[in-house]
C-alpha cells in the first residue's frame, strides 16, 4: 500500500450522498433501507466516484490494498453492513479487487480500544508507517498493530502471488532505472521518458516507494553487499534526484 491522495466530487454528488444518508438516518430499518439506496445508484453520481476513484488509483487501476489485480469494487472502508450510515460517505469510499474486498476483508473491521480503525486506510494514514517491506523475502513487516491487523485481514503475506509479485517489482525497478541512465545518457529522450511511464504503471507502486527509502536509507550498503540492490542504482539515484519524485 502506498499513500493517494482522495481528490474532489462534485457538488452534485456530495449532495446527492448526503440526501441519501439523511434518507437512512431518519429509516427505521437504517441497515435495509442502506442496501435498498445502495441497489438504486444514481448512474451519474455512481460513474463520477467510480471514475475519481480509477484515477486515485496506482498505475493501470491498481487495488488499493493488495497493489496488484485491476480494482473493480467501490470498496465501503467501514463495511456498510455493520455502519450503514457510512454506505453514502465519499470519505468511506476506496477502490479494491474482488479477492481482497469479497474474499479477505469482507465485514471484518478490527478496531483499537479508542474505536479507531486498525485497518490501514491509504487515503488517510501513511503506510509506510505502518508496514515494511524486504526486497529479500518479498513479505510485508509490520511496523504497529495497524500494520499487523492489515497485513492478517487482507492476507498480504498469505497470498504468494502479492509476495512473488512484490520481489519481481523490486528486480523490475532497478532494471528500469538503468535503462532510465542508458537512455539518458545517449540523449534518447522520448526512451528515457517512456521508462518513466512503465514505473508510473507498473503494479506494487509502493515498492517503487521502499525501493528509494532503502536506496537512499543508512543501510543501502548492506543491501548492495547482499546483491539485492545493484549499486549503479544508488549512483542514478543520485545522478537524476527528480526520480524520487516519479509517484
Ligand atoms: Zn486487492
Amino acid at each position: 500500500m502506498r499513500k493517494l491522495e482522495r481528490t474532489d466530487l462534485s457538488l452534485y454528488t456530495l449532495a446527492l450522498l448526503a440526501k441519501r444518508t439523511e434518507e437512512i438516518a431518519a429509516a427505521e430499518e437504517p441497515g435495509a433501507e442502506a442496501r435498498r439506496l445502495w441497489e438504486r445508484k444514481d448512474k451519474a453520481a455512481s460513474k463520477e466516484i467510480r471514475d475519481t476513484l480509477r484515477a486515485m488509483a496506482s498505475g493501470r487501476e491498481r487495488c488499493m490494498y493488495c497493489e496488484d489485480s485491476a480494482a473493480k469494487d467501490i470498496e465501503h472502508f467501514w463495511p456498510k453492513a455493520r455502519y450503514p450510515l457510512r454506505t453514502f460517505d465519499w470519505f468511506n469510499y476506496l477502490l479494491a479487487c474482488g479477492d481482497c474486498n469479497s474474499n479477505h476483508k469482507r465485514t471484518r473491521f478490527p478496531l483499537d480500544e479508542s474505536g479507531a480503525p486498525l485497518l490501514i486506510d491509504p487515503t488517510v494514514d501513511e503506510p509506510t508507517e505502518h508496514l515494511e517491506l524486504s526486497p529479500v523475502t518479498g513479505r510485508l513487516a509490520e511496523l504497529t498493530p495497524k500494520g499487523a491487523a492489515s497485513i492478517e485481514v487482507f492476507g498480504l503475506n498469505k497470498r504468494d502471488s502479492l509476495v512473488r509479485g512484490r520481489q519481481a517489482a523490486w528486480r523490475a525497478i532497478g532494471r528500469m532505472l538503468r535503462d532510465y541512465d542508458e537512455f539518458c545518457t545517449q540523449g534518447d529522450w522520448r526512451g528515457a521518458r517512456q521508462v518513466k511511464d512503465d514505473v508510473c504503471q507498473t503494479g506494487f507502486a509502493s515498492v517503487f516507494v521502499w525501493f528509494i527509502r532503502i536506496a537512499t536509507g543508512p543501510h543501502a550498503a548492506l543491501y548492495v553487499q547482499s546483491g539485492y540492490l545493484d549499486s549503479r542504482c544508488l549512483a542514478i539515484l543520485e545522478k537524476y534526484p527528480d526520480i524520487k519524485g516519479w509517484l
